[in-house]
This record gives structure tokens, sequence and C-alpha cells, in this order.
């Protein structure tokens, strides 16, 4: 028989989590050919999701746990679910509910017509606030005009993966993750399955404008060097404009004397290479914390408690 394992980031989930187990093992069990397993990733909750989750794992023999020593970001958490699976596919989703455990059946389906991936894609973006949105599809259409990695309006973290799929991801063992763009890259047949966006119930979402922005950038940053690319074409628009600037400067300076006033393009013009300066030098920077961060090779997370059998002594470092 063939084991699927459901990897679930969870942070500050005490509310929904049990609820979670109850509606998904309601699916799974109608599902006879395949064998379930469940990988709860406590991603450092501040709450009892740990202890909600400790209460299920003794109770159901099919759940592994995994609590890390801080909040390390979904991102990450992720990838210590897919790290610890070992099914023949995976299957990634939210412990909120706003992915469909109904759903199942039908991504089953996709993987035995024979794709590598079977991705669940928004087709409304209900209960969201409309410059959420907004802003949602400008980043899209902005990331894909500049990076090659093409990446899926509507696309959330909820797909089955096969066992190929899961090991190339991880062959990705970059710190700063940004997974929609890593799914996209790794290539493999996907197939899109729409759902209607419900509202989160129970809970409450963990991202704000501030680190949707972030994560904006990230995503741009993770798989696109175009704003360095734009930096270097801006510094030679402006060198051109700047030398014909000074032949046309000398020549009536030649032509006509001095002429004194001046005050104005002056100030203009170092205020104007001063903010593009300023920003050029801040896009290099960008890519410099990354490379900076990338660089330390620290642990994309650091497991403190688990039920795991075989869990390695004090180094749970995984990398
Ligand atoms: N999550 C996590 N670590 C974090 C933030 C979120 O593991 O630092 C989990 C969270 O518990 C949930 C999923 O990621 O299962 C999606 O989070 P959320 O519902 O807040 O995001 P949204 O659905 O609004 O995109
Ligand atoms: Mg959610």
């Amino acid at each position: 028989m063939k084991t699927i394992d459901l990897v679930v980031p969870c942070y500050n989930e005490e509310e929904v989590l049990s609820v979670f187990y109850e509606e998904t093992s309601k699916v799974v069990n109608q599902i006879s050919n395949y064998q379930f397993h469940y990988i709860l990733v406590d991603d450092g909750s501040r709450d009892k999701t740990l202890t909600v989750m400790q209460e299920l794992a003794s109770r159901h023999s099919e759940i592994t746990y995994l609590s890390f020593s801080r909040n390390f970001g979904k991102e990450s958490a992720m990838y210590a679910g897919l790290k610890h699976s070992i099914g023949d596919y995976v299957i990634v989703m939210d412990a909120d509910l706003q992915h469909p455990p109904t759903m199942i059946p039908d991504m089953i389906q996709g993987i035995e017509e024979g794709y590598d991936c079977v991705a669940a894609r928004r087709s409304n973006r209900n209960g969201e606030s409309p410059i959420r949105s907004f802003f949602s599809r400008q980043f899209y259409k902005l990331s894909n005009h500049m990076s090659d990695v093409k990446m899926a309006y509507g696309a959330v973290d909820f797909r089955m993966m096969t066992r190929q799929m899961v090991d190339s991801i991880l062959e990705l063992s970059e710190v700063q993750r940004f997974s929609k763009g890593i799914f996209m890259w790794v290539g493999y047949n996907t197939k899109w399955i729409p759902y209607e966006n419900v509202e989160r119930t129970l809970g409450t979402t963990k991202w704000n404008f501030w680190s949707l922005f972030k994560y904006a950038v990230d995503g741009i940053t993770s798989f696109s060097v175009a704003p360095l690319h734009m930096v270097s074409g801006m510094g030679f628009i402006i060198s051109i404009i700047a030398f014909i600037y000074i032949i046309v400067t000398l020549i009536q300076t030649l032509c006509f004397g001095i002429a004194v006033p001046g005050y104005v393009t002056t100030l203009c013009a170092v205020l104007f290479l001063g903010g593009i300066i300023e920003f050029s030098i801040g896009i290099l920077g960008e890519y410099i914390s990354r490379i900076y961060m990338e660089t330390k090779d620290r642990p994309i997370y650091i497991i403190k408690t688990s039920n795991l059998k075989e869990i390695k002594k004090s180094s749970e470092q995984d990398k």
C-alpha cells in the first residue's frame, strides 16, 4: 500500500488543530488504498499548540510531531516537514482549515493520472482585503516580469507531490526559502485545481502588511537578478544624459562665457543623483544581505522536542 505524508506547519493553532485533525481524518479514512501519516510541525508556538499535538499523538499512532526551539517561519516549518517525510507522496497543507481536506481525493486522482504534483489554486480571494488582493496581483505581475521562474497567481501552499519532486525540493537547501518559487523552479508537471477561498474561522492570520511586503521582496530577490540589471541600466542612461549635458554646457561656456546662475540646475542634479545612488545602493544591499545570511550557513530550523523514534541526540539541527 502506498503511503502519503501530510505535512502541516502550525504556529499558534491551539484552537483549530484538533478540529483540523478531525476534519482531515474524516476525509482520509474514506480513502482505502493509501495509508496516511501526519507530520505536524510546531513552529515555536507561544500558545498550547504543542500540548494539543502531544495529546493527539498519544491517541493516534499515525501522528509525528516536531517542535521548534523558536518561531522559524512557515517556510522553515514546511522544509522540516518535508525533510522528515518518508511517504511515497507528500501533501503540504495549512492547519487553519483554509485548505479544504475534501480536496485530497481530487489530488490523489491527479497523481494517479500521472502528474508529479497537484496543487490548489484560489479561484477567488474572498475574505481578503481589497488592498491585499491588489498588492498581491501587482507582486505576481512584477515578479513574473522580472524572473524566469513564473509563479502562478492564486497558488497556495496546498499541494500533493511525488517523492521524487520532494527530494528535488530538499536539494534546494537555501536558508532564505521562498517555496512558491521553489515549487516552480524544480519543474515537473503540475495539475492545478481551483477552489473557493474560505475565510479562516478559528485563530488569526499571522500576516500583516509589512511581513507581506518583506515576503514580496524575498520572492523577487530569490529568483531574479533583474533589479541589479536595472541599477546598471539606470547608471548607463544617466551617464549618457550627463555626458550630453556636459558637452552642451561646455559649448555654451566657450561661446557665451560663464553664466553665473545655475543654482537650480545644480541643486536638481545633486538631489536627483543622490536619490538614484541611495536607491541603487539599497538594491545592492538587499542582495548582499542575502549573500551574508546564506554564507553563514545556519540551520534552517532547530527541533527542541518531537516524538521521532530515531531522533539524533543533541544535534537535531538538520540541514
Ligand atoms: N505558520 C507557521 N509559521 C509562521 C506563520 C504561519 O507555521 O510563522 C503556519 C500557520 O500555522 C498556518 C499556515 O502557516 O498553518 C498559514 O498561516 P496563516 O493562516 O497565518 O496564513 P494565510 O492563510 O493568511 O496565508
Ligand atoms: Mg490561513
